[in-house]
């Protein structure tokens, strides 16, 4: 699924006007992207990587963990990103997240390349635009789960008392609002990954980026984050980006995307899936 920067553009035009154009003839990226298309209209792009590689340590030794990587995320849809440990899903999340810069390749967020972008702009966009949520939580241990979730708000400005209420008013939303004053160490995992949801959730985000947000959960509790980010895309009208093994979720979202060794290979509908097979966790 590669293509150059033009060619992505001209499948970017025709997916929002759901047509391939017939003054030229059809090519293997178009099959791929008219599959890709999300389930519910209108397809607006919200985030764009075209041809995204990322070395790691450029020299003998280097990694390339991301190969031209080429991807349309669609506003309020939500895309799962499966593919073996080391496939660069992790390095993939931070590029489509302005955590971390390609070596090659273009991040577009809402049109906009983020490589044009000054710190100041970027701090905006990872602070406002983007919520991320990763596997291991990344929480601040001296602080409470109010206190983990607020950070970001002050970030953002906001007045310390609104602050606090807003961040309640989510910890609740998450159900833990009777959890506001512990500390992450007094929660269980599931507790923490909630914490880890409400604070990106903070400067309610456009796009929520999960990093395998339920592999260190029990089924049970996996299955309430599932539940969760489900109820974010439905009711914000949240965009939800999250790499998964995990069958359920596979099973939830609108659209899988397969990564192998750095590049995106295979772009399926749930539906169109045979779930049965051993390429999938049960
Ligand atoms: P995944 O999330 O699919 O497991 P990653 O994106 O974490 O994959 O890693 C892709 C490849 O890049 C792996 O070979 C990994 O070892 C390597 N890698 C990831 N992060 C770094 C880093 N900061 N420095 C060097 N190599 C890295
Ligand atoms: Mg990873």
């Amino acid at each position: 699924m590669n293509s150059d920067p033009a060619t992505a553009a001209i499948n970017q035009e025709e997916i929002a006007g759901n047509t391939v154009s017939s003054d030229r003839p059809l090519q293997a990226g178009d099959i791929d992207t008219l599959f890709a298309q999300p389930a519910k209209e209108p397809a607006e792009t919200v985030i764009n990587a075209v041809d995204v590689w990322k070395i790691y340590n450029p020299g003998p030794n280097e990694t390339q963990a991301l190969k031209g990587a080429t991807l349309d995320v669609f506003k309020n849809e939500y895309l799962s990103i499966m593919g073996p440990s080391g496939s660069g899903k992790s390095t993939l999340f931070n590029m489509i997240g302005a955590l971390g810069k390609p070596s090659r390749g273009k991040v577009y967020i809402d049109q906009v390349d983020i490589a044009q972008l000054d710190h100041n702009e970027l701090a905006w966009l990872r602070c406002r635009k983007v919520g991320y949520i990763f596997q291991s939580y990344h929480l601040i241990q001296v602080m409470t789960c109010l206190e983990n979730v607020t950070l970001p708000m002050a970030f953002a400005g906001m007045e310390a008392e609104q602050a606090r209420d807003r961040g309640v008013k989510i910890l609740k939303l998450v159900g833990l609002g009777h959890r506001v004053l512990h500390k992450p160490a007094e929660l269980s995992g599931g507790q923490q990954q909630r914490v880890a949801i409400a604070r990106a959730l903070a400067n309610q985000p456009e796009i929520v980026l999960a990093d395998e947000p339920t592999a260190n959960l029990d089924q049970h509790t996996g299955q309430e984050m599932i539940d969760l980010l489900c109820s974010l895309k439905e009711e914000l009208g949240v965009t939800i980006i999250s790499a998964t093994h995990d069958l359920k979720m596979l099973q939830r979202s609108d659209r899988i995307l397969w990564i192998e060794d750095g590049q995106i290979v295979k772009a399926a509908r749930p539906d169109d899936i045979d779930f049965s097979t051993s390429e999938f966790d049960h």
